[in-house]
């Protein structure tokens, strides 16, 4: 059985005030509601890096864990602005996104850097989260399974098999992320299920552990249906993260279908 995985990616949101009512509310919630336990569903957030160490510091005692959005390939050294794997695990971090789209986008990073983070992330001690996913033009071109196989085998070839183990993969539709539109459960358990076909090829008992979460406006009033997918084994939230109580019903969901 895969431990569902609920993580809230902040993106660059928040001020102090913001951050603080917005973990003092997933974790006074956390205490209130008898529907998520720590057995059932693993959560975690993803702040913006420089308040990674307040965060950890108000999670202490909690069943909330800590991941980074993104990192850099180098250890120590002259990187100007960069933050490695190694620091993010001394400030209290567990995971790590590594290609979400608007890093590929907006940032650049093709898949050869995204492999390269990826490996980096382990090397750390990180859980690095592999971000995949189609833009809408290549879904309609009927070029899904095949941006998806690219952005996994770069990460294959240079990473890989034995580094998936510590690894999660998020789905995540480009069109979907942050616009309001979600792809269908089945639309997104299609290719779920090519996700795990694709580690089955190699690594037959990695296919049956690894977990691949959706992401791509997963909110309360749609998360229940995509997580109730057999492929589907959690969530990367954007927009409904940044509300305590959105973010803990779509924690509820994912306890309520185990
Ligand atoms: C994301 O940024 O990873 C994401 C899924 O955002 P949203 O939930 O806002 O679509």
């Amino acid at each position: 059985m895969r431990k569902r995985l609920i993580a809230g990616n902040w993106k660059m949101n928040g001020a102090l005030a913001q951050i603080t009512s917005l973990i003092d509310g997933i974790a006074n919630g956390l205490l209130q509601i008898n529907g998520v336990s720590a057995a059932d569903v693993e959560l975690l957030v993803l702040p913006p890096s420089i308040y990674i160490p307040f965060v950890h510091e108000k999670i202490k005692n909690t069943a909330i864990g800590l991941g980074a959005q993104n990192l850099y390939l180098g250890d120590v050294g002259a990187f100007t602005g960069e933050v490695s794997g190694s620091m993010l695990k001394e400030v209290g971090c567990q995971f790590v996104l590594v290609g979400h789209s608007e890093r590929r986008t907006l940032f650049f990073e093709d898949s050869a850097m995204v492999g390269l983070k990826f490996k980096a992330a382990v090397l750390a001690g990180l859980m690095p989260i592999l971000c995949v996913g189609e833009t809408r033009l290549e879904r309609e071109g009927g070029q899904t399974e095949a941006i998806i196989h690219e952005q996994l085998n770069a990460v294959l070839q240079i990473a890989g098999i034995a580094a998936f183990e510590k690894a999660v993969i998020a789905y995540e539709p480009v069109w979907a992320i942050g616009t309001g539109l979600t792809a269908t459960p089945e639309e997104a358990e299609a290719v779920h299920a090519f996700i795990r076909q694709f580690i089955h090829q190699n690594n037959v008992d990695l296919a049956r552990t690894i977990r691949i979460l959706y992401g791509g406006s997963m909110k309360p009033d749609n998360a229940a249906l995509l997580l109730a997918m057999p492929n589907i084994d959690g969530g990367l939230i954007g927009g409904a993260s940044l509300d305590a109580g959105q973010f803990l019903k779509i924690c509820e969901a994912a306890s309520v279908v185990n």
